[in-house]
């Protein structure tokens, strides 16, 4: 009697646990903390990282940047540079970090420069693991490397030895995003020719590249198409560009040229658009794969090599025993 009182509080109708309302707490909880992201961008120096970056997210993240000279260059190893940002929209969160990687690709000896992102990628695993097991488990800061934009020239036929090399080294680690480059620089003919290229090289070489989850069947039907054109655009052919330029009385991102305006943000132009809208829209999935598969795979390999080296340790008494 006295319960009926309770009954907004608790729901009590036979065969309802009250869960369905899961999603929104999840949905709350993860508003109220904000979103924690890490972006890597690799690629050799001049295919416009920095711009593009600049661009998707609108803030400058690299106002000071020294640019090296070419000499300078040849001596270079690879650097990280990790800037984060905190960037809110609507009342949402987003603690956005891009780590770059300046003078891949520039030192003669390329395996240097593999050597330094991966250590990279596998320190923020390290870190992740040492933190979840100890005391502070609900206050970690996530910063392993969520995807990595791959960046490749528009200049060449296709992947270079460097590339597949690259990509081959670190597909397990991390969610690879192929992008090529200065998209402005091809035809139609020549964008459509190069990325069917670069897929039928990923495919060859067995590289395993982030797959966009398939829309489930009861999502909207704008959704499921939204899904269907990003997933036939890989790899992005893309643009940035620093520039404010005006058509038609409007301010736009654009490259201007002798003969027009490229627009940065125009759909019939390039795939920047589906570029931002494939991260936006499945950040929480890129988060998911770096979890399960990536993370999982890094965790199992790491207390292998633990337990080995347990069993090392223990020969020793072993062969004391013996006779
Ligand atoms: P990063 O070294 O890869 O970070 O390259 P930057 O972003 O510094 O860009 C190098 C040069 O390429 C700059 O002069 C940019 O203005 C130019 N650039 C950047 N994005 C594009 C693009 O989409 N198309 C063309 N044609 N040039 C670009």
């Amino acid at each position: 009697m006295s319960q009926s009182g309770e009954k907004g509080k608790f729901p009590e109708a036979a065969g309802y646990v009250g869960f369905a309302n899961l999603p929104n707490q999840v949905h709350r909880k993860s508003v109220k903390k904000g979103f924690e992201f890490t972006l890597m961008v690799v690629g050799e120096s001049g295919l416009g990282k920095s711009t593009l970056i600049n661009s998707l997210f609108l803030t400058d993240l690299y106002p000071e940047r020294y640019i090296p000279g070419a000499a300078e260059k040849i001596e270079r190893t690879v650097q990280i540079e990790a800037s984060t940002v905190e960037i809110e929209e609507r009342g949402v969160k987003l603690r956005l970090t891009v780590v770059d990687t300046p003078g891949y690709g520039d030192a003669i000896n390329s395996q240097d420069c593999f050597k330094t992102i991966i250590q990279y990628i596998d320190n923020q695993f390290e870190r992740y693991l040492h933190d979840e097991s100890g005391l502070n488990r609900r206050h970690i800061i996530d910063n392993r490397v969520h995807c990595c934009f791959y960046f490749i020239s528009p200049f060449g036929h296709g992947l270079k030895p460097l590339d597949v090399e690259f990509m081959k080294a670190i597909h397990s680690k991390v969610n690879i995003v192929p992008v090529i480059a200065k998209a402005d620089t091809l035809t139609l003919r020549e964008r459509d020719r190069l990325k069917r290229r670069i897929l039928d090289e990923i495919n060859e070489h067995g590289i395993r590249i982030y797959q966009l989850p398939d829309a489930d069947s009861d999502e909207d039907e704008e959704f499921k198409e939204q899904t269907r054109v990003l997933k036939a655009s890989i790899p992005f052919a893309v643009i940035g560009s620093n520039q404010l330029i005006e058509v038609k009385g409007k301010k736009i991102r654009g490259r201007l040229y002798p003969w027009g305006v490229v627009e940065v943000e125009n759909p019939e132009h390039n795939d920047f658009l589906k570029l931002r809208t494939m991260l936006v829209t499945h950040m929480q999935d890129l988060q998911e794969v770096t979890q399960d598969l990536h993370y999982e795979n890094f965790r199992s390999e790491r207390l292998k090599r633990a337990g080995s080296n347990l069993s090392l340790q223990t020969q020793p008494h072993i062969n004391e025993l013996q006779p």
